[in-house]
């Protein structure tokens, strides 16, 4: 992937060039589109914008990524393609999903929605499976507002992704204005030390319908059907072109504040993920595994030290029998359903500096804390 590259397909969300993906290989009406567990709502929507079915995969026991063995056991004869996703930008492990996607003839799409520098024995992510997606939200690596990027390794496919991108139109100029301003508030608004009230506030305006929230709901609306047909917005597309230019001093920073973090936490409250030496991750948050994570986060929270999780759910947001409207059986992925349980995630963007870093770290690791609790 070159930079470049993420400018030639833009969206209107990551989900959206999913879908464009999905249909420029031919997937249709029916056939089964393997992802993991342990996601984000999106993944499935993407899938079923197109009539498609999500079938749910396993991750690594105490992992973030789709474990292989499970993989193996999911594919089915109506598997048309596998999603495989780079959980806060620790890669997956492309190579051993790669054989198995190849061996049965399925294409494989990455979800590099977390991460556009994570490297594998060197080579970047994106670069292994057919395709890949990307995602320029508010918690997302490369923030523009809104959109998402598709990238085809395949000259067929980009092929077919041109041909489709000439029957999407721009957003309409309200939602742009929306997101221009929500884009704007962020950038005033937000740092870790206002995380949390900012979180509440969001919360609230969202649910009031002041301003739209993450997710839709996908069979009751109307919107998402003309949303996936909907291209980047223009001053996105700018935001997207300025960000880029600046990709490497981004990375630079995100590995620096995530090195601090794994070489400074050292506590038994909470666990580092482990980070196979062929990997190069750039984490766009850096994850972590509590046992007591309810009162941790509620200690965090008074303490204003931001600690966020997702996802809390084998499909974030959805709980308990809403889990079924994306095809997921509460039960089915186990060691995804254990991670949601316990993953936390620390910030690692261009507003966390060393007293961020600091606090961070002296909270997790139990230092006296400046509020009481
Ligand atoms: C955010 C996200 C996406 C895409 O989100 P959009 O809101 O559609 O841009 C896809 N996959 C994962 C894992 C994500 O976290």
């Amino acid at each position: 992937m070159v930079t470049k590259d993420l400018e030639r397909f833009t969206y209107f969300r990551g989900r959206v060039a999913l879908a464009a993906i999905l249909r420029g290989l031919g997937v249709r009406s029916g056939d089964e589109v393997l992802l993991q567990a342990f996601t984000c709502v999106a993944v499935p929507e993407g899938i079923m914008s197109i009539g498609a079915r999500p079938g749910y995969v396993d991750v690594e026991a105490g992992g973030l990524n789709m474990d292989p063995a499970d993989l193996e056991d999911k594919i089915g004869s109506s598997t048309k393609a596998i999603v495989i996703q780079h959980s806060f930008g620790l890669p997956a492990d492309v190579m051993h999903l790669g054989r198995i996607a190849r061996e049965h003839g399925i294409p494989l799409i990455e979800d590099c929605a977390h991460t556009l520098t994570s490297r594998v024995e060197g080579r970047l992510v994106g670069s292994f499976g057919d395709a890949a997606f990307y995602s320029y939200e508010a918690a997302k690596p490369v923030f523009v507002g809104i959109g998402g990027s598709a990238v085809s390794n395949d000259e067929q496919l980009t092929k077919r992704l041109a041909d489709d991108y000439t029957q999407y139109e721009g957003p309409p100029a309200v939602a742009q204005l929306e997101t221009a301003a929500m884009f704007h508030a962020y950038q005033i608004a937000y740092r870790p030390s206002t995380y949390w009230p900012l979180r509440s506030l969001f919360r609230t305006l969202s649910s009031a319908g002041v301003i739209r929230g993450n997710y839709n709901k996908i069979a009751s609306s109307e919107r998402p059907a003309a949303d996936f047909r909907r291209r980047m917005g223009g001053l996105q597309q700018r935001l997207l072109y300025r960000e880029l230019q600046s990709l490497d001093t981004q990375t630079a920073h995100r590995k620096r504040v995530a090195g601090e973090y794994q070489s400074l936490i050292r506590t038994g409250r909470v666990t580092h993920l482990s980070v196979p030496a062929r990997m190069e991750p750039v984490f766009s948050r850096y994850p972590l595994l509590a046992e007591n994570r309810t009162e941790l986060v509620e200690r965090a929270r008074e303490a204003r030290v931001e600690i966020a999780i997702f996802y809390d759910t084998a499909v974030h947001p959805l709980e308990g029998s809403a889990l079924r409207t994306v095809g997921y059986e509460p039960g089915l992925c186990p060691n995804a359903e254990w991670t949601a349980e316990r993953i936390i995630s620390l910030p690692t963007g261009p507003r966390v500096g060393n007293e961020q870093i600091r606090r961070a770290v002296n909270f997790l690791n139990g230092a006296p804390a400046a509020t009481p609790g």
